[in-house]
């Protein structure tokens, strides 16, 4: 810990950076966000087991853009939300500096992009045994059985989008769901209108999402969206060899077009 503080005490005393995204201690022994912006706000900085958020999404938000060059202490989902949005040209290769938290308490500082390219093909990137246990069970349902499942969770939805907003891939300025002219996705929370909104969110999400499992942590309802992206990350794999967030420089599989394509899903 006392590393952490002297290494970004110093990125802030020379200017290498304007802010560091990091964890502090919130209200009733939560973990929460925090912005250090300068060395007198350094102390706030905490590092536990409890520190597991995915602090990536905070990257793109305006709010935190602004202040200027940013650092950030990221786990592996944080690499690895950070590969993906390099790919899709959100962020640069220097633009934010990296401290690597690992889970032994230990923080390295990654250079460049390559060097996170490096280490994230050295870790598990798959998911918890109880997720594994969760998906297995989705699997084994019928697909009426799965039909019935996600609408049944999906009607708990009162649309408050914190999903959205803890999702480091979700960073579009105008999202479908606040377009109202038209209007696609109903507004109020109602059984038809939250089925558009997550299938649209799950679509967008195929082949994008790092299963970091924000969303899910997010929801003030227990919907486990987490798996239902997950469940997209397969077919993605088998049927076009990607992965997100493991390259800066990987083509999204679903915005390429390739003539020896086999197309046989078109019946
Ligand atoms: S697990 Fe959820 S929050 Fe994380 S990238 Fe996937 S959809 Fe986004
Ligand atoms: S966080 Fe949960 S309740 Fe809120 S919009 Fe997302 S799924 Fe619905």
């Amino acid at each position: 810990m006392n590393d952490l503080i002297k290494k970004v005490t110093q990125l802030l005393d020379d200017k290498t950076i304007n802010v560091f995204i990091g964890y502090g201690q919130g209200t009733a022994s939560r973990i929460r966000t925090i912005f250090v912006k300068n060395s007198s706000q350094v102390e706030n900085l905490v590092y536990t087991s409890d520190c597991t958020a995915n602090l990536a999404g905070y990257l793109l938000k305006h709010e935190v853009k602004k202040i200027g060059k940013l650092g950030i202490l990221a786990n592996d989902s944080a690499l690895r939300s950070m590969m993906q949005l390099a790919s899709e040209f959100q962020i640069k290769d220097g633009e934010v500096y990296v401290l690597h938290a690992a889970k032994d308490g230990s923080f390295t500082e990654f250079a460049d992009f390559q060097s996170i390219e490096a280490y994230l093909v050295t870790i598990d990137t798959g998911i918890t045994s109880d997720e594994q246990e969760r998906i297995a069970k989705l699997e084994a349902m019928t697909v009426k059985e799965r039909w019935i499942f996600w609408n049944k969770e999906f009607e708990k939805c009162i649309k408050c989008y914190a999903c959205r907003a803890a999702c480091p891939m979700c960073y579009c300025h105008r999202c479908t769901t606040d377009v109202n002219q038209p209007q696609w996705i109903p507004v109020a929370s109602h059984e038809q209108g939250n089925l558009d909104y997550h299938l649209m969110r799950a679509m967008h999400l195929a082949g994008r999402c790092v299963n970091c499992g924000e969303c899910a942590n997010a929801c003030p309802m227990d919907i486990p969206l987490n798996l239902l992206t997950y469940q997209l990350i397969a077919p993605i794999r088998t049927t076009f060899d990607a992965t997100a967030g493991m390259k800066a420089d990987a083509v999204y599989a679903l915005s390429t077009f390739k003539p020896d394509d086999k197309e046989n899903f078109i019946i």
